[in-house]
């Protein structure tokens, strides 16, 4: 049984490769210097992409680009490499209605070489929802639309239908109507919050009405857990972000590993953001000789040449200033820095940067230290592939 592919939704996250983290100045900003999480590591830590047109359309840049260059170019990566489109539904479900048409989405997906592309559907938020049923019948019809127009313009991409519901039922119904209209591949949406329990009881249902051979994703769930009930429902992948998004968006669990959640070190910049960010006087520089005594001090710590007591001193003495009255992560940081997760990790990016990956600071270490998360999730998705050929053999 081959396990589920992952992709993983493009938010245009790149960093700096040439970046200084001793002095910390870019060699290079923007997309021409950047790189893709792709580009970084070894090897890509995913099966494919995810591209939302929603996404693209926030920058008049990237969108140039997109139809300059085609999906695989603006991303860079080899033609061969899976890209799945879609509109990007929770970017518009406020609208009463979806701010497109099945021929200009069918013309982005051709113009744009798109390797999958999905119908126009629209987010049923819950089953008391006052428009569920007329959202219900857009993602049908524009599902009906999309397959034939794409018969009849010979369009070069996989068509995928989104499938949209409230329930087990609503959605089986509709996957099965989608497969009456000719749909060999379907994709699930507003799923990505629900419990494990009701994705599993949606994906059983349509799984029962569709033929054995059609390809299944499911938008926005890559949960762990669940990864291997998925793979015996022959899921066929999953997407989400939201590994890479906790290395800056989580509290305390910013990098992973395949045991635990670490906390990264948070050594913020004075004037930069934040409370910090109107700093003037005593007070600034109060602020950046704390900063430096915390970089100082947690560099040191990593070479063997200051005590984890000494550097827990400043970086409380700091997040004192910075954050007071809040919380304290302090305990979160003496477990991270005791175990040091950075010098056991294989990733090109810890092997490189090093401690820098566990500094809680700026694009190029938090994303940086996202780009790993995802290497660990990635080597998950991997390693079901060698425990089912170690039972095989
Ligand atoms: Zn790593």
């Amino acid at each position: 049984m081959t396990r589920p592919l992952y992709f993983i939704p493009d938010w245009d996250d790149l960093v700096d490769p040439g970046y200084d983290f001793l002095t910390d100045t870019a060699r290079g900003k923007g997309w021409e210097s950047e790189r893709y999480a792709h580009e970084l590591l070894e090897r890509p830590p995913y099966d494919g992409i995810l591209v939302s047109k929603v996404v693209e359309e926030k920058s008049k840049k990237r969108r140039e680009r997109l139809r300059r260059l085609g999906v695989h170019g603006a991303l860079r990566v080899p033609r061969e490499f899976p890209v799945i489109g879609d509109c990007g539904a929770f970017g518009y479900f406020e609208e009463k209605l979806p701010p497109y048409t099945s021929e200009e989405i069918i013309d982005y997906y051709t113009t744009c070489g798109f390797d999958f592309g999905v119908s126009i559907d629209h987010l049923i938020p819950s089953a008391e929802f006052p428009d569920r049923d007329l959202r219900y019948e857009i993602t049908r019809e524009n599902a009906r639309e999309f397959i034939s127009l794409h018969k009849k313009l010979g369009s070069p991409f996989t068509p995928v239908g989104a499938v949209q519901g409230w329930d087990p039922d609503s959605y089986a119904t509709l996957a099965s109507q989608m497969i009456t209209m000719g749909y060999t591949m379907l994709a699930l949406g507003g799923l990505v919050r629900a419990s494990t329990e009701t994705i599993l009881e949606i994906t059983r249902a349509v799984r029962g009405v569709i033929p054995p051979e059609t390809r299944l994703h499911l938008f926005g769930v890559a949960r762990i857990p669940m990864l291997e009930a998925l793979q015996k429902l022959g899921v066929y992948s999953v997407d989400s972000a939201s590994a890479l998004r906790r290395a800056w968006m989580g509290s305390t669990d910013n990098y992973h590993t395949l045991k635990r959640d670490y906390c990264a070190i948070r050594i913020p910049e004075p004037g930069k953001r934040g409370p910090m960010k109107n700093l003037t006087g005593d007070d600034l520089s109060l602020a950046r000789r704390l900063e430096s005594a915390s970089l100082e001090k947690i560099r040191g710590y990593d070479r063997g040449a200051v005590s984890l007591g000494e550097l827990m001193d400043v970086l409380g003495e700091y997040e004192t200033f910075y954050n007071p009255g809040k919380k304290s992560r302090l305990a979160h940081y003496e477990k991270t820095l005791r175990e040091m997760p950075w010098k056991k990790c294989s990733c090109k990016i810890c092997v490189e940067s090093g401690v820098e990956v566990a500094i809680f600071r700026g694009n190029n270490r938090n994303r940086r230290r996202g780009f790993h998360n995802t290497f660990v999730l990635y080597e998950q998705f991997r390693g079901m592939e060698k425990s089912s050929r170690a039972q095989k053999g």
